[in-house]
């Protein structure tokens, strides 16, 4: 349709020559453009070729009927407002332009201050369509927005696994904002810093590496401010202006705070709208729907965060951040359920340390604590991600070594040993450091063995070290 500042066009088709010409001076007086045909054929090879407001068509054309004609030109100007005029009205070919849906049908000879006003009224109604049309596509859009607000909203208040939820939420910011590249950063209050939790688009490598101080760049702020940023373009930016970084392919921008309450857990950023229409550039409207979507989010988040701590106190030792007593029960139930199931490998190292009654007597509890804390650490980096290191009872430690055999297992257990024997502890007295010595017990789990059987057998491996001298590392058959 033409807006406004663009002339309507009338399309006038009608065989005789003075109507044409005098209607068609008359409207173009009126700043109306106007092309004319004198027949149907030309009539309809024009209405192709132009986008049409008004047809004034004559119902009785040398070629073909004016209803005919009409039928014709809306299959290519469906919204053309088009009166009929005729010298011969009939019952038959008034219900025909209805059928054709004319907005109106005059009889010749015509008020042409008549013509005019149903021209005029004609435009302006078909305005109006056009505007109701507008009105409802965007309450539709602000419908279909609602719903996907609601239903994101809906699913992450039922994730309570961080990662999981992390995931979820910059996957559908991505789909929903139209990027291609979403990050969910949280703040690490022990530096202060935001760190990458997930991520679409962006490298491994970044994802891994990107540490921003608060305060520091636009994330960094949005962070410490609480305040959202939409950047149209990241070089003319008063504020934060710089050049477009490499890993962007567009230089719009938008970072919004995730604040539950007022305690703020980090940002969301978003970059790379695919959106050619609007210039690939965010929208305020953008920015209201991400802010909307953020505090679902950020409310999410915290219960996220509190599941996972409460979860870890539960399953954690206090002193030394190994996994606990039950957690190894419940750890190694499952373990066993699955090598019935998939027979693999698994074996089990018991650690005691050596003389710690003697340690603890001669300098006392908080430096026997001290020797838990370190070994604990050193047994933690000597196992990989799929080992479950626990302490096991007061100075004693479990690790379960899934798909590990038992010369591996014995390996594992013997560089513990060997990095403990090396720990040097500074005692207090005097310039002594004092070292400590482990005991270690391994055991591969056979086929027809309970839990209780494998557990007693490397607990009895780790007897037959204690029995050997200590500071060794044995199995026991
Ligand atoms: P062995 O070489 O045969 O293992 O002798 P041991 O002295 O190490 O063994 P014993 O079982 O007699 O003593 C274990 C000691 O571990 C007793 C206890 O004071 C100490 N212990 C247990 N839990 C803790 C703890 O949480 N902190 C400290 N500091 N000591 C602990
Ligand atoms: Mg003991
Ligand atoms: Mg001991």
């Amino acid at each position: 349709m033409n807006n406004n500042s663009e002339k309507s066009k009338i399309l006038l088709i009608d065989d005789e020559p003075v109507i044409r010409e005098t209607l068609c001076s008359i409207l173009k007086d009126d700043g109306y453009f106007v092309a004319t045909a004198d027949t149907g054929a030309k009539a309809i090879a024009l209405a192709e070729q132009g986008d049409f407001d008004v047809a004034i068509i004559d119902l009785k054309l040398p070629d073909a009927e004016g209803t005919f004609v009409l039928h014709n030109i809306k299959k290519t100007n469906p919204e053309i407002c088009a009166i009929i005029i005729t010298a011969y009205p009939t019952t038959e070919s008034a219900i025909r332009a209805i059928q054709e849906e004319a907005y109106e049908y005059i009889t010749k000879p015509f008020d042409i201050g008549h013509v005019k006003l149903v021209i005029k009224r004609g435009l302006e109604e078909k305005k109006l369509g056009f505007e109701n049309k507008r009105l409802l596509n965007n309450l539709k859009k602000e419908k279909a927005k609602l719903e996907t607000m609601l239903q994101i909203g809906h699913a992450m208040s039922s994730i309570l696994n961080l990662d999981e939820l992390t995931k979820f939420i910059v996957n559908e910011i991505t789909v929903v904002l139209k990027a291609k590249i979403c990050s969910l950063m949280l703040i690490d209050h022990e530096d202060e810093t935001l760190v990458i939790k997930a991520a679409v688009g962006l490298d491994e490598a970044i994802i891994k590496t990107t540490r921003i101080k608060l305060g520091q760049s636009i994330s960094g702020w949005v962070a410490q401010q609480g305040e959202p940023v939409l950047i149209s373009n990241i070089e003319d930016d008063i504020q934060f202006g710089r050049a477009n970084l490499p890993k962007y392919e567009t230089k719009s921008l938008l970072c919004i705070p995730l604040k539950a309450k007022d305690n703020i857990l980090g940002v969301i950023n978003v970059a790379d709208k695919t959106i050619p229409e609007q210039e690939n550039i965010f929208t305020e409207e953008d920015m209201r729907f991400l802010a909307i979507i953020c505090n679902y989010a950020a409310i999410a988040l915290e219960n996220a965060l509190l599941y996972g701590e409460v979860r870890n106190l539960a399953i954690t030792d206090g002193l030394t951040s190994l996994y606990n007593h039950r957690y190894f029960q419940t750890n190694i139930n499952s373990e066993l359920t699955r090598v019935l199931r998939y027979p693999r490998p698994l074996s089990l190292i018991m650690f005691d340390i050596d003389f710690f009654k003697t340690f603890n007597d001669t300098y006392g509890h908080p430096m026997g604590d001290l020797v838990l804390t370190e070994i604990s650490k050193v047994i933690k980096k000597n196992v990989r991600k799929v080992d479950i290191a626990c302490r096991y009872g007061g100075e004693e430690f479990a690790v379960i070594l899934p798909e590990t055999k038992i010369k591996e297992a014995i390996l594992v257990a013997e560089k513990i040993r060997t990095t403990v024997e090396k720990l040097r502890f500074n005692t207090g007295r005097g310039n002594k450091k004092e070292k400590v010595t482990v005991s270690g017990g391994v055991a591969q789990f056979k086929s027809g063995m309970t839990k209780a059987d494998f557990v007693r057998c490397a607990d009895d491996s780790l007897y037959k070290a204690k029995s050997e001298g200590k500071n060794k590392i044995c199995i026991y058959s």
